[in-house]
Order: C-alpha cells, then sequence, then structure tokens
C-alpha cells in the first residue's frame, strides 16, 4: 500500500476505503486503448498550444506522449484542442500568469496516526516509529500521507490571492461536477499549500465530449473555495484520509469506485463487496423475483437490481477478456461451479477500415445513387463534427452570433431527421 495518494484517486479511496489496500496486491492491467492514447495526444496538444499561442509556462516541462507507432490523432476529434484553447481563453483572465501541466506533492499530517502492518506498506516513511506486535511481525506508526496532483492548466491572479484550476476529461464516460468531485478539492489543497497566499481558488472540470442536454452532466463545472473554506477543505481531506486507513479492510462497492478500480478489472471475485454483488445477483435475479417486481414494483429492490448490475458491467467485461486470454492458452476452463467453459467463433460485424475505397468500389456495384442513399446509415455526431471542419467553425456555442455546426445542422438537417428520446439514469 503506498501512502502517496493521487488527487484524482481520492473519490475512489474516500467511497471504498478498502480499495487502497485491496488494489496494491494486483496490477493495473495495460491499457492500450485507443481512448487513452487519444486522452494523453489531446491534453499535450492542447498544452503545447497554451505555451504558443497564449504565453503559458510549463513548470515540468512539456514532452509529448508516447504513442503507438503510426498513431495519428482522429481529424474528427481535433475540435477538441481548439475547444480547450478556447475555454482558457473565455476564462483566463489576460493578465494572469498561466501554466500547464503542473505537478504538486506535498505532506499532510494524520489527526490521528495509524499503527499499519509492515507488510501492508509498499514504502515505510523514513525514521517512523516501529513496533512488534503479539505475532512476531512489525507494524509502523503512519503519521503522514502525501497528497500528489497533475494540474492540467493552473493560472494565478496577478497579486497571487486568486487560482483558477482546470482538469480536461476527454472521454465520454461523465464524471461528477467539480463541486461533487474529491479531486478538484484535492487540486485545491495542494494550491492552497504550494501558494498560502491564495483567497480564492477556483476549479473548473472540463469535458468536451459530454452532451450536457443529453446527460444532465455539465460539460463545465466549476467548485470555487475562499481562503478558510479552503483551509477547512485541507482538514477535511486530512480526516477522510485518516478514516480511510483506519478501516482499509473494508470495501465498498459502487459503480463510481469500482469502475477504474485494479481489482474490478482484473479479479474482481476477489473483491468481498463485488462477490456479495454477484451473490445478490444470483440469489436475487430469477425470473421468479423479476415477475414479482414487475407485478408490483417495489421501488428499492428494483433500484438495487439495477445499481448491483451497473457495479458489475465493468468487471464482468474486463473478466470476460481474461476468459478469453485463458482459453486462447488452455482451451477451456473448468468454473467451480462445474461448468465447463469452451469456445466457438461466428462471423461478427463488420468494419470499414478505409471508407473512401469502399465507397469507390460500392459506386460500381451499385451506381444509382438512390441505392447507395437506402443502404447507408448517418452518423449525426459525426456530420456535426463534419460540418464543422469543412466550414472552420466551432461545433457547439453559446454565444449568439457565433456560427457553429449544431446551428448548421438545426436550421439545414434537423427537419429531415426523427429525433428518438434517450432516457438516461442518473444516480447520485
Ligand atoms: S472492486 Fe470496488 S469494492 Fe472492490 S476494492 Fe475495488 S473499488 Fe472497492
Amino acid at each position: 500500500m503506498n501512502l502517496t495518494l493521487r488527487a484524482s484517486g481520492l473519490d475512489q479511496l474516500f467511497a471504498c476505503n478498502g480499495s487502497l489496500l485491496a488494489q496494491s496486491f494486483v496490477s493495473r492491467p495495460d491499457t492500450e486503448e485507443d481512448s487513452a492514447t487519444e486522452g494523453s495526444l489531446l491534453h499535450y496538444l492542447i498544452a503545447k498550444r497554451l505555451v504558443l499561442e497564449l504565453g503559458a509556462t510549463a513548470p515540468d516541462g512539456l514532452t509529448p506522449p508516447h504513442l503507438p507507432k503510426g498513431y495519428k490523432l482522429p481529424a474528427f476529434s481535433a475540435w477538441i484542442v481548439d475547444w480547450g484553447v478556447q475555454v482558457v481563453k473565455d476564462f483566463v483572465p489576460s493578465d494572469w500568469t498561466l501554466m500547464v501541466e503542473v505537478g504538486l506533492a506535498y505532506e499532510y499530517a494524520l489527526p490521528r496516526p495509524v499503527w499499519i502492518p509492515l507488510a501492508e506498506l509498499s514504502d515505510v516513511p523514513v525514521g517512523a516509529i516501529r513496533r512488534t506486535r503479539a505475532d512476531g511481525t512489525e507494524e509502523v506508526l503512519v503519521t503522514h500521507f502525501t497528497l500528489s496532483g497533475h494540474l492540467d492548466v493552473l493560472a494565478m491572479s496577478p497579486d497571487g490571492k486568486r487560482s483558477l484550476g482546470l482538469d480536461w476529461k476527454t472521454g465520454v464516460v461523465g464524471a461528477d461536477p467539480a463541486e461533487q468531485n474529491w479531486q478538484a478539492s484535492g487540486y485545491d489543497t495542494l494550491v492552497a499549500t504550494a501558494w498560502p497566499d491564495i483567497e480564492d481558488a477556483e476549479f473548473k472540470l472540463c469535458q468536451p465530449r459530454i452532451d450536457s442536454d443529453a446527460t444532465g452532466i455539465e460539460r463545465i463545472s466549476s467548485s470555487r473555495l475562499n481562503g478558510d473554506e479552503l483551509r477547512r477543505m485541507t482538514d477535511v481531506i486530512r480526516e477522510n484520509v485518516n478514516r480511510a486507513l483506519e478501516n482499509r479492510y473494508e470495501t465498498n462497492s459502487g459503480q463510481k469506485q469500482c469502475r477504474y478500480c485494479a481489482l474490478a478489472l482484473t479479479r474482481p471475485w476477489d473483491c468481498p463487496s463485488m462477490a456479495a454483488e454477484l451473490s445478490f445477483m444470483k440469489a436475487n435475479l430469477t425470473p421468479e423475483t423479476l415477475a414479482a417486481l414487475r407485478a408490483m414494483p417495489r421501488d428499492g429492490a428494483l433500484g438495487d437490481f439495477v445499481i448491483s448490475g451497473r457495479t458489475l458491467t465493468a468487471p464482468i467485461k474486463a473478466a470476460t477478456e481474461l476468459l478469453h486470454e485463458r482459453l486462447d492458452t488452455v482451451g477451456h476452463v473448468d468454473a467451480d461451479c462445474g461448468t465447463r467453459i469452451t469456445r466457438t467463433t461466428r462471423p461478427g460485424d463488420y468494419e470499414v477500415p478505409d471508407k473512401q475505397a469502399f465507397y469507390g468500389v460500392l459506386k460500381v456495384v451499385l451506381p444509382e445513387e438512390a441505392d447507395r442513399v437506402e443502404c447507408s446509415t448517418f452518423g449525426m455526431g459525426e456530420i456535426k463534427k463534419r460540418i464543422a471542419v469543412t466550414r472552420g467553425i466551432v461545433q457547439k456555442t453559446v454565444k449568439p452570433m457565433e456560427p457553429s455546426a449544431e446551428k448548421v445542422f438545426d436550421a439545414e438537417l434537423r427537419p429531415l431527421v426523427n429525433q428518438q428520446q434517450s432516457r438516461i439514469l442518473i444516480f447520485s
């Protein structure tokens, strides 16, 4: 267990105290996902533009991310770089000091030092007090923890009393708004420690891919703390970390904390809370109980079903991939329940890697345009992105006079489409 805690991991730690210790026993799976690569590149490109165009400094240097060979930023994601630069122009006054990629780490005292077995610690604080337990093993008195964080953008007012931090979340999964997000509080705490004169710390969580109307999640959300609140927030974080260390053997599952947990993504069956979720689903998700629920809905039980199912979605996806890897190696797996798992294959969905080449041949095979139109499907999101790229305008804007792809779409194409309503569950 590492006593250096990342601000971005505080939400998980406070929701599931056991996650810190539990995750230390497994390796985080390598992520070669395109979204992770794309996210690193977008962060880098925004930072580079802020340095070149707005004179931002990069105190820790600016290093291009390591990209898979031949990787290029998808053309339809390039708008996010413009969007990020524009957000900085919109929210950071021009006379403020602007920094990018700011790494901060400080040590904080625990209000109540905690005795922790030596075997649970990956790094033992220098000079820590030790004692021998009755069983002959050693334990260590942990008095401090380190909080670290990496701000994508940090701006400071000329008098050094105000700060504005920005964090880009370039994925499609919405994060909690800044005022409900411990990551924001962690960053504010670090900034207030680094610059003790700060009296007003603001933080913005920027999620360009989130459609606020469809998801109910704000695209740009803000939190703001004044001097006293900042100091109290530092104490709240110290107290919560203290409680988490005292309660480190207790796990608590939930969508938010389990989604990125290394244990959930590698060996969810070894997490007691995940196992309990599975038992709950197995014991209750029977045709009879579902029929009973349908006949006389009991909202509390219905909600529990859905939350358990969603909590298990990401771990089951990861475990299924792991099972495929085992099947690649051993051919079959015998589950403890007695079921033998093997595999067969069948043709899956088609992909068109080169759309231009495919369409060129399609024109030969189906010479009539009307025939080609009938077998085509249209992605409205992609159309809007292409309108933005070809016309050199932003995708979306709140400024009444500014042209945008959304406005072009609404005027020209929306009358020709029927839009279904998405139903999105919000868990709070
Ligand atoms: S899988 Fe979920 S409940 Fe289990 S340790 Fe990780 S975050 Fe906690």
